[in-house]
């Protein structure tokens, strides 16, 4: 008898009618030892507690018969199969399996009354019929009746034995083998209602469990991080000087606070983790400037990580426009070739202080820095928590350097304490001056006649436009062919103006090409996908339409509007909507319109849609959990906070059995 945080270390090969082929399916579940078979949890129930009447039952529904065999026939050809003709005293119905032959069901005609349950459909010639229904025997007698998210290859009656063998493992005198029991096999009608609904108390407890256990890993992590040495910055006046003459404006308030707290990280010899959340246009590369600056000075090497090729190549050219020549700034991609990449790496294993940009590819196995003090990563969307710590992993592997994360996307307060507690925060909450704020409206698209002379008038002159289809229908029509067909018909309809596409099927160079002409003034008009969502930043853009914004998260529209308002002249968003909007599209919308503080619209999304589906949430890959769900489960936040204070005092023993229960890939983040 074991103990269900023992759980964990029961191999999965202890239960009958489990073989490596089985072991394999459930490992692609996520299942590799009893505990995580305990924690699939059933996502529904049935009621199969009544027996009906064979002449009472209606085609479309699932129900339960009891009836005695009469009659069976192996199908001729290929195919096979077989029928049986089944009856009770009320009527007569036909059972078809496709692939088995008599001799493989397991009864006969003389096998006395059988229990089947399954959905009833109607043929025309046979009437009544069952197809490959579900056989009940004596271990699973009437009752409720859980049904699991499994794959089409692994039956619910064999699942549901396991899960019966499983129950039998844990002690009975442990209080989670009520808990477990009571979710798997529920004893009442009225506890599936509030099963269904995740706010049964035995799930309430094990949700509250995960989500202290994720609090208890985030203070471990700290924890570790606090105890690991990186080396101290020193400030250093003069190169701090120098930076801000090369920037060409003086800093907000925000950005000088921001770049504060960051120097203070920076000064103590533990390694920093920094998050920097700050709206689109808050001045966030100044801020990456004036650091890596301080670290270059000190002698150290910087990376820069974006998350795309645009956006890696944007950074660099900033960067070199403020750097060099006085410092060695370099360019990593996946797409340089060979030779030139080698020359990179060669550059980054020599110790001399540089500034080194790129994708992803500045991380891979081969990328060696031979000094490496800090890094910096722009535009991180992906933050959850096994991001985060994967991050972390990789900066340990270079000695421990500082990390900074920069985001545009806002997590609001409420939520931030609980899925980022590991993380520093700082907040650039405040825009450069003279910027004007954009103006948005909202315009039906049977009036796209009037918006196209609009756009016309607005592109003489400098003015340029970027026009955003986001996907038509969910698989219907691929995003890519959205623009393709709004590009044609804006070609049409506006001939003199010079417009050109993006989006992600268009080769790189090409897209390149395209917003390089775009940027020097070549193009007027952009169409493109949501690809030019993060980063982009054209001053002379001053128009920015929307298709089917009611389509897209508040999170992506902040986002996408953002790529406008970024230069002196008045900018415009034009959200151009489908009718009918419903009336919660409309209040996301007019939301949209009334304010431009991207953390006053999380703070709304989260109030009208929960954590889930609020900006950038679920993209980010906050609060998932086994169990636990932010977009359901927010409600028990505070709940878990506590237990994990309490877990927190607990020995140490027994937290790490916890974690290595909830968290079970904690270990490989954790080495310092
Ligand atoms: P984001 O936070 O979206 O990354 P950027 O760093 O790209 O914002 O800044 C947006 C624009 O504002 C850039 O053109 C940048 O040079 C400019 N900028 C940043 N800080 C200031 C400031 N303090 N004063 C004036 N312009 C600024
Ligand atoms: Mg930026």
């Amino acid at each position: 008898m074991a103990y269900f945080y023992d759980l964990p270390k029961i191999e999965l090969s202890q239960l009958n009618d489990m073989g490596p082929a089985s072991i394999k399916l459930l490992n692609q579940l996520g299942i590799n030892n009893i505990a995580e078979l305990l924690l699939h949890l059933p996502r529904g129930y049935e009621d199969r507690r009544l027996i009906l009447p064979i002449a009472h039952i209606r085609p479309g529904q699932k129900y339960l018969i009891r009836v005695n065999v009469r009659d069976m026939q192996n199908m001729a050809g290929p195919k096979g199969g077989c029928n049986v003709l089944v009856d009770d005293e009320s009527g007569k119905l036909s059972i078809r399996y496709f692939k088995l032959k008599t001799h493989q069901l397991g009864y006969t005609t003389a096998s006395g009354p059988i229990l089947f349950y399954g959905e009833v459909k109607y043929s025309a010639r046979t009437g009544k019929e069952m197809i490959h229904p579900e056989r009940l025997r004596a271990t699973n007698a009437p009752g409720i009746v859980a049904i699991y998210p499994v794959c089409e290859t692994l039956s619910q009656s064999r699942f549901r034995k396991w899960i019966a063998q499983a129950l039998d493992l844990l002690s009975k005198d442990d209080p989670y083998h009520t808990l477990i029991k009571q979710i798997h096999v529920p004893d009442c009608i009225e506890s599936v209602t509030l099963l269904e609904d995740f706010k049964h108390p035995a799930q309430v407890k094990l949700i509250i469990e995960e989500l202290a256990a994720q609090h208890l890993k985030l203070f471990h992590v700290r924890r570790t991080q606090s105890l690991a040495s990186a080396r101290s910055l020193e400030f250093c006046q003069e190169q701090d000087k120098w930076i801000r003459q090369r920037l060409g404006f003086s800093l907000t308030g925000a950005q000088e606070r921001v770049i504060n707290e960051i120097l203070a990280d920076l000064y103590q010899s533990r390694p920093m983790l920094r998050l920097v959340q700050g709206d689109v246009g808050s001045g966030k590369t100044a801020v990456a400037a004036l650091i890596a600056t301080q670290a270059l000075a000190a002698g150290w090497q910087v990376a820069v990580m974006a998350p795309t090729d645009l956006l890696a190549e944007q950074l660099y050219q900033r960067m070199q426009s403020w750097f060099e020549p006085s410092f060695v700034v370099v360019f990593l991609s996946g797409r340089l070739k060979k030779s030139e990449r080698r020359v990179v790496h060669s550059l980054l294993q020599t110790s001399q202080p540089l500034l080194a940009i790129g994708t992803h590819a500045l991380f891979q196995e081969d990328v060696v820095f031979s000094n490496l003090g800090l890094i910096i990563i722009d535009e991180q969307h992906r933050f959850g928590v096994e991001q985060r710590l994967a991050l972390r992993n990789k900066a340990a592997k270079e000695a421990e350097a500082h990390v900074l994360i920069m985001t545009a996307t806002p997590i609001p307060r409420t939520l931030s304490m609980s899925l980022l507690g590991d993380l520093d925060q700082s907040v650039l909450d405040e825009r450069p001056p003279g910027r004007q704020s954009i103006i948005t409206r909202l315009i039906s698209l049977d009036r796209i006649d009037e918006l196209c002379d609009r756009l016309h008038h607005h592109c003489q002159g400098q003015h340029r436009a970027y026009w955003v289809c986001p996907l038509i229908e969910e698989s219907e029509v691929i995003p890519a062919q959205a623009a393709e067909l709004r590009f044609d018909w804006l070609r049409n309809r506006l001939p003199e103006l010079r417009i050109a596409i993006i989006h992600g099927r268009i080769s790189a160079v090409q897209r390149h090409a395209t917003m390089s002409q775009f940027q020097n003034g070549e193009l007027d008009v952009l169409v493109a996908t949501t690809v030019i969502e993060v980063g982009v930043d054209v001053p002379e853009a001053t128009l920015m339409i929307i298709e089917n914004p009611e389509r897209l998260g508040l999170a992506q529209l902040h986002q996408l509007r953002g790529r406008v308002g970024r230069g002196a002249d008045q900018s415009y968003c034009i959200l151009l909507f489908q009718q009918p909007l419903s009336p919660m599209a409309t209040e996301r919308l007019s939301l949209l319109r009334q304010t431009e503080d991207g953390f006053a619209l999380a703070e709304a999304d989260l109030r009208l849609r929960g954590p889930g589906e609020m900006l950038g949430v679920r993209q980010s890959g906050l609060g998932q959990g086994r169990i636990a769900d932010l977009e359901r489960d927010a409600y028990l936040l505070e709940q878990a906070r506590t237990r994990a204070n309490a877990l927190f005092e607990a020995p140490e023993s027994e937290q790490s059995t916890i974690l290595k229960f909830w968290t079970p890939h904690a270990d490989e983040y954790s080495k310092a």
